[in-house]
């Protein structure tokens, strides 16, 4: 019996392997989770504009759909805690 296809090119394999995708306010998004010995650099969350510390587990986010006009998601990627990602509407 034929399926529809759900299966799409990803612009980039980043968008292949998400974790799972977070329904928010604005639309959904693609959610990973980082752990202490992933996150190697500092970030600024933009939940409560302070930064993430290399070390500290927290989550990356992107528009699971990339805006118009662009082709990928992963300039859009943003680094939450993962407690202010939970706020977020
Ligand atoms: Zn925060």
């Amino acid at each position: 019996m034929p399926r529809p296809s759900k299966h799409h090119r990803p612009a980039r394999p980043l968008s292949a392997s998400f974790g799972r995708v977070d329904v928010k306010r604005d639309g959904e998004w693609v959610l990973r989770t980082i752990s202490g010995s992933q996150a190697t650099k500092e970030y600024r969350c933009p939940g409560c504009g302070i930064t993430i510390s290399p070390g500290v587990p927290h989550v990356v986010t992107w528009p699971r759909v990339p805006a118009i006009g662009t082709t990928a998601t992963v300039d859009e990627r943003r680094h939450w805690h993962t407690a202010c990602w939970g706020r977020r509407p």
